[in-house]
């Protein structure tokens, strides 16, 4: 009898079909776990760059047709990477790397000191350290208590940034966004949501939050091409240091004299990753279209995980705040074994990939007590029942077994 829980991914996938090797000399397909920290590529993703690569010339450079084709698609991606975020009108959209490269630009330019809790992952704890300082604390044990700790440290020292995640690559949760946008305004603080983890499963609406500012990666959202983004509001990125110096950041130069551009140009110095931008923007095209089926999706994928987990004896799942609302599709558990073992001998035995470690959260594994770290599993758009339901079977075995 079929299964009535049955959910089949929910978008087709690149490599999907993939067979990888397996110790006893068979190939399987893999059951991919791994999405949170590169996801897969959509196959309108695969589409869209494949038909753009014809008309592939200089961006913002060339007077020939193909280089005002390109020039088009990179700023009508970037136009489409702001409607994702609901960018207010007068927001910048620059693209960047990646979420580390756009945290480390927003840094440049924050005019002050920043607050951050200790759960954030490097990306948005370190830039701060280069620049103007940073403060971090530990959370308290509920999203109450944790409110109020912020409201009482920016209370007391003059914060220009408070970066927050907005789902923790660690567990999926995150604070209250209102609420953490309302405390940080009403100290005269800026808020960076980290938008890494949350923008593959959610949307985040920076017209309708007031989040200041949001850093993504394409990679994490199904766009494996190298492009991700930093968009909010225009008068820091127009005003503060250039993030890229080079060809396209300026107006003029003179033998000592330079005219920087206003932002984005100014930020993005070289030039730009036309097929990157064009890949960001069709994932987010996609997963807009997507948004409340892949949260239904993810929803009974996370259940139906949890569920399974709770049946292995000496698994524990890590949360932050058990009060908190719905977790992303990110779930982070410890094992009685050495984690990065266990995962090795899932992939090689069972074909299943998922991450061991501490996952660029050093200070939050520490505070926890765990410096093997733990395993996480991300269930996504390319996630199946099947696939939850072979993780657990093979978790049991390995675990009942020993590594
Ligand atoms: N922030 C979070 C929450 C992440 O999960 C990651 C990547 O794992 C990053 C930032 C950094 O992203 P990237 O490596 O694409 O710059």
């Amino acid at each position: 009898m079929p299964d009535p829980t049955f959910r089949a991914p929910l978008l087709p996938l690149v490599g999907a079909d993939t067979l990888v090797p397996v110790l006893d000399g068979r190939r399987m397909r893999q059951a991919n776990f791994d999405a949170a920290a590169s996801a897969p590529a959509l196959r309108e993703v695969a589409d869209r760059v494949t038909e753009a690569l014809p008309w592939y010339a200089s961006v913002h450079r060339g007077a020939g047709y193909l280089s005002q084709v390109s020039t088009a698609l990179y700023e009508s991606a970037r136009e489409r990477i702001g409607a994702y975020v609901e960018a207010r009108p007068d927001d910048i959209v620059v693209i960047t790397r990646n979420t580390t490269d756009a945290t480390n630009l927003l840094a440049t330019v924050t005019p002050g000191p920043t607050l951050a809790l200790d759960l954030e992952h490097h990306a948005a704890l370190l830039p701060w350290r280069l620049g103007a300082g940073s403060t971090v604390l530990t959370p308290a044990p509920t999203v109450a208590g944790t409110l109020d700790l912020l409201d009482a440290e920016l209370a007391r020292t003059p914060y220009a940034l408070l970066v927050v995640t907005g789902a923790s690559n660690v567990t999926g949760e995150a604070l209250p966004v209102d609420r953490v946008v309302e405390l940080a305004h009403r100290h005269g603080a800026r808020v960076l949501v980290d938008g890494a983890q949350l923008l593959a499963h959610r949307r985040l609406s920076l017209a309708g939050s007031g989040v200041d500012y949001v850093a993504l990666s394409g990679h994490k959202l199904y766009a494996p091409f190298g492009a991700g983004a930093l968009v909010g509001r225009r008068d820091w990125l127009d005003e503060g240091r250039p993030h890229l110096a080079g060809g396209g950041a300026v107006t003029a130069v003179g033998t000592d004299s330079v005219s920087w551009a206003s932002a984005p140009a100014r930020h993005e110095g070289g030039t730009p990753n036309l097929l990157g931008a064009v890949a960001l923007a069709t994932a987010c095209d996609v997963l807009a279209g997507a948004e409340h089926a892949l949260d239904e999706h993810e929803r009974a994928l996370r259940g139906r995980l949890l569920a399974g987990l709770r049946t292995i004896h000496g698994l524990e799942v890590v949360r932050l705040w058990p009060e908190a609302g719905e977790p992303v599709g990110v779930v982070t558990f410890t094992v009685p074994e050495d984690p990065t073992l266990v995962a090795s001998v899932l992939a090689a035995e069972h074909a299943v990939a998922l991450r061991a470690g501490r996952f660029c959260a050093h200070p939050l594994f520490e505070r926890l007590g765990l410096p093997a770290g733990a395993l996480r599993v991300a269930v996504g758009a390319g996630t199946s029942s099947d696939d939850v339901d072979r993780l657990v079977g093979a978790l049991r075995q390995v675990l009942s077994e020993g590594p």
